[in-house]
């Protein structure tokens, strides 16, 4: 019988400092070593050059609404929310935008365009959880 052992990793991965970040309120971006294009930690070449040298820059999980859906039907892992808005915001203070998802948005009347929202949290399937601030 063989046994299988998980090796655990003395670095954690992009993912995983970003959802450390994300649960501290954080967001945590890439700066491209190469030119300076800064972009979230989850994209692992930059968008301009194609470098994968990076410095981590973290952010305060903080922006306004630049666009937003909402979803009737909550997805697998949020049954408890009857529905809820997936968001794209601009991260103040930060040259891109995120997404994620807030929660209690029933209709247009529950969430401005331009409305400030804050990253609180990170659920594995589906991001980056927001609050109204
Ligand atoms: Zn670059």
């Amino acid at each position: 019988m063989s046994e299988t052992k998980q090796h655990q990793q003395k670095n954690l991965s992009s993912r995983e400092k970003f959802i450390q970040s994300a649960n501290r309120g954080k967001l945590l971006a890439n700066k491209c070593l190469r030119c300076a294009h800064i972009m979230l930690e989850t994209i692992y070449y930059c968008e301009k050059c194609s470098g994968n040298k990076f410095d981590s820059v973290e952010y305060e999980g903080i922006g306004k609404t630049v666009t937003y859906t909402i979803q009737a039907v909550a997805p697998e892992g949020f049954e408890d929310t009857e529905s809820y808005a997936w968001v794209v915001f601009r991260v103040d203070n930060a040259p891109f935008r995120a997404s994620g998802f807030l929660p209690g948005v029933k209709s247009s009347k529950d969430l401005a365009i331009g409305e400030k929202v804050k990253v609180v949290g990170f659920n594995p399937n589906h991001g980056l959880i927001l609050q109204k601030i």
